[in-house]
């Protein structure tokens, strides 16, 4: 007996431009008869992108379709929103000059963990000539009679952990007497791993106080959710549960407060796993050893790992700040 097979491939690509912005599909259908044995299966690919006058957006839906005799499969995958996100070089422990360097490369979003570490390099004479452009974001516990040296740090772009009501209160009234003309943008830290050594608000307190900070807080503008999370998570147990409580807290902060969901970000992702940070929803890494070398401390042997290549690592990243 003969085999007879059969096949034939279709690919369909369709464009539309519906005024608000591009949408276009491939569709490709592959089809192979066998005797009547057949077996058919098709691919939908379709790469939606929306331009809704504040950025970009755009998603694709992948659709495999398998018809295997009426005891047919069907799959689907359908891809996250592509997300930028911004990359913050945490320069802390590290000279001017390497800011300055990386600076130099196109990188504007910086991030330091000690107020006066940040208020002596942002008041840096040669940052101050040679980075007009830089967006200096506060990354560390900050303690409430440090909120006025911060709130004095020029090129202050974001406060990425708040974590009391009456944290954010000090914050919200210290902006005010500056009378800047622009709000202040924070993010509020969540201890999603619950360590004692950790800082962050305990997750069930997160609704209460973002609710508060948008009604009592005008100075201050919310624009997302801060973990650090534990470290050495080992992946091959499923994805870190400190970023998911991360993306499920924002869901039920959206839910409840009524807030559109591409409004609130999420700062998490370091060195060691940013890119997994990215793969669930990340819109904010913070990343330094792997841009500016090991940090040496005091107390710490120091390494003798060379200094690493700025500008090589800015480029091995695989995200760009904005
Ligand atoms: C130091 C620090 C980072 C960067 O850590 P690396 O492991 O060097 O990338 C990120 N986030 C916070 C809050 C930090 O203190």
């Amino acid at each position: 007996m003969e085999r007879v097979l059969e096949w034939s491939i279709l690919v369909r690509f369709h464009e539309k431009n519906n005024g608000e912005g591009m949408e276009w599909s491939i569709l490709v259908r592959i089809h192979e008869k066998n005797n009547g044995e057949g077996m058919e299966w098709s691919i939908l690919v379709r790469i939606h992108e929306k331009n809704n006058g504040e950025g970009m957006e755009w998603s694709i839906l992948v659709r495999i379709h398998e018809k295997n005799n009426g005891e047919g499969m069907e799959w689907s995958i359908l891809g996250l929103p592509a997300i930028q996100p911004r990359l913050v070089a945490v320069s802390k422990t590290k000279p001017a000059e390497m800011v300055i360097e990386a600076y130099n490369h196109g990188q504007r979003s910086f991030g330091e963990n000690y107020v006066q570490e940040l208020l002596e390099k942002a008041s840096d004479s040669k940052i101050l000539s040679s980075c007009p452009e830089i967006k200096w974001h506060f990354i560390g516990h900050l303690q409430k009679n440090n909120v006025n040296k911060l709130i004095a740090v020029p090129n202050l772009f974001m406060l990425e952990t708040v974590d009391s009501l009456k944290l954010a209160d000090r914050v919200n009234g210290s902006w005010q007497k500056k009378g800047s003309l622009e709000k202040l943008k924070i993010m509020v830290q969540v201890n999603t791993s619950g360590e004692d050594s950790k800082h962050g608000l305990p997750p069930g307190e997160t609704v209460t106080t973002v609710a508060h900070i948008l009604q009592k807080c005008p100075s201050l503008e919310f624009v997302g959710l801060m973990t650090i999370g534990s470290f050495g998570h080992d992946l091959s147990k499923g994805p870190n549960p400190d970023f998911q409580m991360l993306i499920s807290l924002r869901e039920e902060l959206c839910d409840q407060l009524n807030l559109p969901i591409e409004k609130v970000e999420l700062s998490m992702g370091m060195s060691t796993d940013f890119q997994h940070a990215i793969e669930v929803g990340s819109t904010n890494v913070r990343i330094g050893s792997t841009i500016f070398g090991e940090r040496d401390y005091p107390n710490k042997p120091s390494s003798d790992k060379a200094p690493r290549e700025i500008k090589g690592q800015l480029e091995n990243l695989t995200v760009k700040e904005h």
